[in-house]
């Protein structure tokens, strides 16, 4: 097969494809006409890519409702910047729920060893895939949270987990929790009241179909963590301290302007597509695929009892065959799907998926269409009877 074969994309879990057009035409055209750094000196191109700076941030605060946004290069970066700067001592307690991703869990296992925090797993009902919110109560009360990390969308199996009471129940036992939602898969199109959200982590290149390399944290709260990575600012440069409020607190280093530039025509063009006609097509397609896969009966989807709390992905299991070989047979026949743990081998653990080697993943977005559906449905069917 060669690169100009047409693939049918359902690995929209792992970044968007293709994108809005319009993001390709403003990347090409900023590294073409108006390359400057921001913030640094006030130069014509510099003040002009300051300027784009902030109006993208500007977008972000009214799309993600939020009062304060920092631009990260990625959402790894974006968690660890919240999780290691949040300043957590030995004993604090950490709750997280079973479905988190390794950009949660490993900064997290990082500070069990170095400072001896505790990480504790909230519960949710196996089969139903709901999360049991009397008992997080109860578990609040009984061992009270100096952080809660929970993510809005599982990137394994597209659960919406009920956040914003996770979040304030957290801060109703304990007003000095520490709640950080990972909206890497959703965040933008999945609405988060952030009452309770001290920081949401969204990703450009996911749920906001803009370029790789521009992701941050909106704060909905006055609460934000020590910097951890440190560097010029462009500002209050006499000073070897990193500045002590703003934005460029958390932003040292030269930006990504190129992918902030994409990431504003993507939130432009997001603004004009509507936020619930991209929510509707994908929760009709991920329906229409879940119809698809339930019909086999060596096929187990894991998918939440309630079809309201899912969104994008689907992973299912095929009895007797190994998830990555799915993936490669669908693979060879122009379907690129995602086998495996999906770096988040606690989801895998609380499925039971994780001696089988995971699931295999199947992820719309706003540019799969029926076409591409009926196409898989096809092409799965060969490797489903063999
Ligand atoms: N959290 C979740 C839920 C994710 O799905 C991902 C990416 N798969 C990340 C965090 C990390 O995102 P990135 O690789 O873009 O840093």
């Amino acid at each position: 097969m060669t690169t100009e074969d047409r693939i049918i994309y359902l690995d929209n879990a792992a970044t968007t494809f293709p994108k809005p057009e319009v993001v390709y035409q403003t990347m090409d055209h900023f590294y073409r006409n108006f390359g400057g750094n921001a913030g640094r000196g006030s130069n014509p191109l510099a003040r002009k890519a300051a300027t784009l700076v902030e109006e993208t941030r500007s977008l972000l605060r009214s799309w993600l409702d939020a009062p304060e946004v920092i631009f990260q290069p990625s959402a790894t970066i974006a968690l660890n910047t919240a999780i290691l700067g949040a300043g957590l001592s030995a004993g604090d307690i950490v709750y997280v729920s079973p479905f988190e991703h390794n950009s949660v869990l490993r900064p997290l296992e990082h500070l069990r060893q170095t400072v001896g925090i505790q990480i504790e797993v909230l519960p949710f009902d196996r089969q139903t895939l709901e999360c049991k919110l009397d008992e997080v109560k109860a578990l609040f009360r009984l061992d009270p949270p100096a952080m809660v990390c929970v993510s809005l969308v599982s990137n394994v199996l597209g659960l919406i987990l009920p956040v914003g009471k996770i979040c304030q129940f957290a801060k109703q036992i304990s007003s000095r929790a520490i709640t950080i939602v990972d909206g890497a898969q959703a965040a933008g199109l999945i609405p988060v009241d952030m009452v309770h959200v001290d920081a949401l982590v969204f990703s450009g290149h996911k749920s906001l179909y803009g370029p790789y390399g521009i992701a941050g944290i909106t704060f909905g709260t006055d609460w934000r963590p020590s910097p951890v990575i440190r560097g010029g600012t462009g500002t209050q440069s006499e000073s070897i301290d990193m500045p002590l409020d703003g934005p460029s607190r958390f932003e040292a280093g030269s930006q990504n302007i190129a992918a902030v530039a994409g990431l504003k025509a993507a939130l432009e063009w997001l603004g004009q597509t509507g936020q619930d006609s991209i929510c509707r097509h994908s929760q009709e397609l991920s329906a229409l695929l879940y119809e698809t896969l339930v019909q086999y009966p060596r096929v187990v989807v894991h998918f939440p009892a309630d079809h309201k709390k899912h969104f994008g992905s689907i992973s299912f299991s095929v009895d007797g065959v190994m998830p990555q070989a799915v993936e490669t047979a669908l693979g060879s026949s122009g379907v690129a799907v995602r086998a495996g743990l999906h770096c988040a081998p606690w989801c895998h653990e609380f499925i039971g998926t994780m001696a089988a080697g995971g699931t295999t993943r199947v992820s719309v977005g706003h540019f799969t269409d029926e076409n591409d559906v009926a196409e898989f449905a096809t092409k799965f069917d060969k490797i489903v009877r063999g």
